[in-house]
């Protein structure tokens, strides 16, 4: 199973892109185990079809190479993963292994 995290457009209006997490009750990313699970959540928060249409729920796509932690789409262009336990963004190449001959961040690159 997938585990998943959401994200909306910052105060619910779309600008620039700007994204948000929904946070924990620790004032981290909560990690949902599946998307259900999401929606099942927010519902019972209160949340309506209308605020869950403009939410995004991002997939974890892989295991995080320096924690474990679950990895997730980055949303910021430049970069293809994000991991909220390391609270940073990166490379594909930085969590693939691969060099890629543009990067050269952290020691899987080198
Ligand atoms: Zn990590």
């Amino acid at each position: 199973m997938k585990q998943v995290v959401v994200c909306r457009p910052v105060n619910n209006i779309p600008i620039n892109g700007a994204m948000e997490y929904l946070l924990d009750g620790e004032g981290g990313v909560r990690i949902f185990d599946s998307t259900e699970q999401a929606e099942k959540e927010l519902r019972d928060a209160g949340c309506v079809d209308e605020e869950l249409r403009h939410m995004l729920f991002l997939e974890s796509c892989g295991a995080c190479r320096r924690c474990g932690s679950p990895l997730f789409r980055s949303l910021i262009p430049q970069y293809e993963y994000q991991c909220f336990t390391c609270d940073e963004d990166f490379y594909k190449c930085e969590q693939e292994g691969e060099p890629c001959g543009t990067h050269t961040t952290f020691s899987l690159c080198s």
